[in-house]
């Protein structure tokens, strides 16, 4: 798509923002960014000088184009006008792929989304290829897009607030790695617009191009793929037509491909993980053998189930990024042994039940934040195993000198949030670096 001399609006002058502005200014546009705040509250260092930044509201500046930062909601009234009067809405991912040279890959789902992409990344270098990283995993889209020729691989992590506004967004792979409830107060409780959201992503796709879909998820298996796109199946579930498991091995067609205990990476969702990313490598032709070279060498993401520390016969593992319940019971699942567990964050209002669900072999659940007392109740009403001790801490470094103090040799104690962390915390990032702040300033020899 040409835009020089097209009158582009950018609202949100945040990372997505200031990074879809710039490109745009690289592409001849004419650009407007505004935000709700002033110059002097942002930081627009890096901000391309052929952009004009308007402050304190959302500025449309006679724009046929508007690109809305992720943080925007559908049911903003500015948006919503914008579009009625005829603005053409185009998300941040859309805007760099109607740019790109390389083919994209393009992961979505509501969990597992950064390790799928950073192991399709993982397989792709292996398979002699350069990928470009980019999306709602780190830079945004619109600042790497250009780096990449047709040679390399774009590898872009998605998010539902990227695609519902989304027209012709065309990756040449589509991962949808599971589909569970997220995010309902974005989509003001409605779980079929986060649910369509997703399925957006497959929307436009073209002929001969693949979308590689989670089989055992029966809403991602029930997902509308236009006509001409090829289906790779993948589930962990067991043996499938396409990408499974069986006899400890991820397989394809039921040929065994891949050792399970080969992966670095513990539990059976990134079996799933692993699965999703070798159908998505296939997809582009790349090198099998090559490609589970690349994940045996995948060194995991910090923060998912990431080993903090063995102390006295305890392992501490961080798993902050377990930002919704369903996360966080894949990575309870992950650990048979017994275990103590951290938990609490922002109340997002999601169903419990499944975290609940997974709380086999916990002792004690030292609950944080505003989900404590829901969680408290959750517990009393789900859980039919062996009784789990309970407790709170108002603090993350007194959650962790209670677990210190209830763990036994043997025991793993884990940070399994299954909330968001914005309570207490910047980012989930932040979050668990305040956990291992704490873990590591515990004394080198427990009594
Ligand atoms: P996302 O980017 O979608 O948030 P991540 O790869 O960062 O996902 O993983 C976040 C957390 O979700 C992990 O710490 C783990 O507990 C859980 N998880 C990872 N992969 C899966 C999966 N395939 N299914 C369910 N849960 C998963």
């Amino acid at each position: 798509m040409d835009y020089s001399g097209v009158r582009v609006a950018v609202w949100g002058a945040a990372r997505s923002g200031i990074a879809a502005a710039n490109l745009l200014a690289e592409l001849g546009a004419d650009v407007y960014l505004s935000d709700q705040r002033q110059e002097e509250e942002l930081n627009l260092e890096h901000l391309d000088q052929r952009v004009t930044f308007v402050g304190g509201g959302n500025a449309l500046s006679d724009a046929s184009i508007l690109v809305p930062s992720p943080g925007i909601p559908p049911s903003n009234t500015s948006l919503r006008a914008a579009a009625a009067a005829g603005v053409r809405v185009m998300s941040e991912i859309e805007l760099a792929a109607s740019v790109a040279r390389a083919p994209i890959i393009a992961i979505t789902g509501t969990d597992g989304k950064s390790t799928t992409t950073e192991m399709i990344a993982s397989a792709v270098r292996a398979a002699g290829k350069t990928a470009v990283v980019a999306g709602n995993i780190g830079d945004p889209f619109s600042r790497r897009v250009l780096e990449a020729g047709p040679e390399d691989v774009l590898v872009i992590e998605v998010s539902a607030f990227q695609l519902w506004s989304c027209v012709e967004f065309r990756p040449a792979v589509a991962v949808v790695t599971n589909i569970a409830e997220d995010h309902a107060e974005y989509f003001e409780g409605d779980v079929s617009a986060y649910v369509s959201a997703k399925e957006r992503v497959l929307t436009d796709m073209e002929p001969g191009s693949t979308a590689v879909l989670r089989w055992d998820d029966s809403v991602v298996r029930d997902f509308d793929v236009p006509d001409g796109v090829h289906v790779a199946r993948f589930s962990p579930a067991g043996s499938i037509e396409g990408w499974g498991l069986q006899d400890g091995h991820l397989v394809y067609d039921g040929r065994a491909v891949m050792a399970t205990d080969e992966l670095p990476v513990p539990g059976h969702h990134n079996h799933a993980n692993a699965l999703a990313a070798l159908a998505a490598g296939t997809a582009l032709g790349l090198d099998l053998e090559r490609m589970v070279d690349g994940l045996k060498n995948f060194k995991g993401l910090s923060h998912r189930l990431e080993l903090v520390r063995v102390r006295g016969g305890v392992r501490w593992y961080d798993d902050s990024k377990a930002t919704n319940p369903h996360a966080a019971a894949a990575g309870l699942k992950a650990i048979p042994d017994p275990k103590v567990v951290i938990t609490g964050g922002y109340d997002k209002g999601l169903d419990l039940s499944p975290f609940v669900a997974a709380l086999t072999n916990t002792q004690h659940l030292i609950c944080t934040g505003p989900t404590a007392e829901r969680t408290a109740r959750a517990v009393s009403e789900y859980w039919t195993g062996p009784a789990v001790q309970l407790s709170q801490a108002a603090t993350m470094s007194d959650a962790v000198a209670q677990a210190d103090s209830l763990a036994k040799p043997g025991h793993v104690v884990v940070l399994s949030p299954a909330a968001s962390s914005f309570d207490a915390y910047q980012s989930y990032a932040h979050r668990g670096q305040v956990y291992q702040k704490a873990v590591h300033a515990l004394p080198s020899n427990p009594e």
